[in-house]
């Protein structure tokens, strides 16, 4: 197990930037997710750690080892893919054994460790099968399996989930979850899906066009987003625009464009924030931070769209100059129909500032 330190890395494919300076320290152990939309950089980084790409500029260390020009197959990474790239008229065993075969381990060895490592991965009957005979969700923990049999300093996961219905993708996510911490190996995975990022992993990247938005826990890129970018990407959000009119000790009052003020906590915005007033700012609020009737930060406004999801009532309210995207998770809750008014509240310490 190694830790992987990046340090200001570049990519560019002509003149095509793909990473920029990013610098980045991955632990010992962790589960460390890339996160963010298609072309962002996720797989760009992933496959210069992996040393399928060299970078532009900048070095990889695992451990104090520099392996930014080194060969792939010399990096004891595991690896596994969208497609699983496996051979599909060989049989589970013989794909598990692959890597180990290459190299030259003996025959006890090879059969001690591939029925180890599939019963980890929960296919004990499975060992004889052709990989044509079995199921997608099958197939990837018989990729996982190849992957982690060659005991890899660290684990590279490409959206491994990608071609799962929704249900087995959750059932997959939680065996990788468990898989990867029996056995505690240093692992980064890829994903533009935020579900799978927040539910799997210790910390998170988000990343934007090349760029790193923000590093950090599920929690803190949920709870305390330092931008824009990450504050919508994550979860679903409000976004208002609004400009600081007074502040006081603790609390901060913004007016909307037309004049609508609301109050919130100074300490509940983005760590880059800083509060002056006659500012603009941004108000992230969450839908499921919203509550129906009047309280702190009363508003009236009228509906536009309703749904029920089993779980919550769903509403878009129109307020003129924004509207607000609420979520009642309230089984006693009585729907109300589009048109007609409605009157909400939010806590002081449910609005968010941001800066950018
Ligand atoms: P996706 O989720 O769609 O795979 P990604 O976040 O993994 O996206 P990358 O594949 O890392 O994104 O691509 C980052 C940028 O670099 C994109 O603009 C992409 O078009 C470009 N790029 C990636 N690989 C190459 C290449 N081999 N040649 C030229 N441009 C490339």
């Amino acid at each position: 197990m190694k830790n992987v330190k990046i340090e200001n890395v570049s990519k560019q494919f002509g003149k095509v930037q793909g990473v920029k300076d990013l610098n980045l320290e991955i632990k010992t152990g962790e589960f460390f997710t890339f996160l963010g939309p298609s072309g962002c950089g996720k797989t760009t980084t992933l496959r210069m750690i992996a040393g399928f790409y060299y970078p532009t500029e900048g070095k990889i260390f695992f451990d104090d080892r520099d392996v930014t020009l080194l060969q792939p197959n010399k990096r004891n990474i595991g690896m596994v893919f969208q497609n699983y790239a496996l051979f599909p008229h060989m049989t589970v065993d013989e794909n598990i054994a692959f890597g180990l075969q290459v190299r030259k381990l003996s025959k006890q060895e090879i059969t001690q460790k591939v029925d180890r490592i599939r019963g980890l991965v929960h296919l004990g009957q499975y060992g004889s099968r052709k990989i044509n005979e079995l199921s997608g969700g099958q197939q990837q923990r018989v990729a996982l399996a190849r992957a982690l049999v060659i005991e890899p300093d660290i684990l590279l996961l490409d959206e491994p989930l990608s071609n799962l219905d929704a249900k087995l993708r959750e059932e997959t996510r939680i065996e990788i979850k468990r898989i990867q911490s029996e056995l505690g190996v240093t692992t980064i995975y890829v994903t533009h899906d935020q579900t799978e990022a927040m539910s799997m992993s210790d910390r998170i990247m988000v990343m934007d066009n090349g760029y790193v938005k923000q590093i950090g826990t599920p929690q803190e890129i949920y709870n305390r987003p330092v931008n824009r970018f990450v504050a919508d990407f994550i979860g679903e959000t409000n976004l208002i625009e609004a400009t600081i009119f007074a502040i006081n000790a603790d609390e901060v009052q913004v007016k909307t464009k037309n004049g609508l003020v609301l109050t919130g906590r100074k300490q509940h915005s983005s760590p880059t924030l800083t509060h002056m007033i006659g500012d603009n700012v941004f108000i992230s609020i969450r839908p499921e931070s919203v509550n129906l009737g009047p309280g702190e930060n009363t508003l009236t406004g009228t509906i536009t769209f309703v749904e029920f999801t089993g779980i919550s009532v769903n509403y878009i309210v129109d307020f003129i100059e924004f509207s607000l995207k609420v979520m009642i998770i309230n089984k006693n809750a009585q729907l109300k129909n589009i048109g007609e008014s409605i009157t909400l509240n939010i806590a002081q310490e449910s609005l968010y500032f941001l800066g950018e």
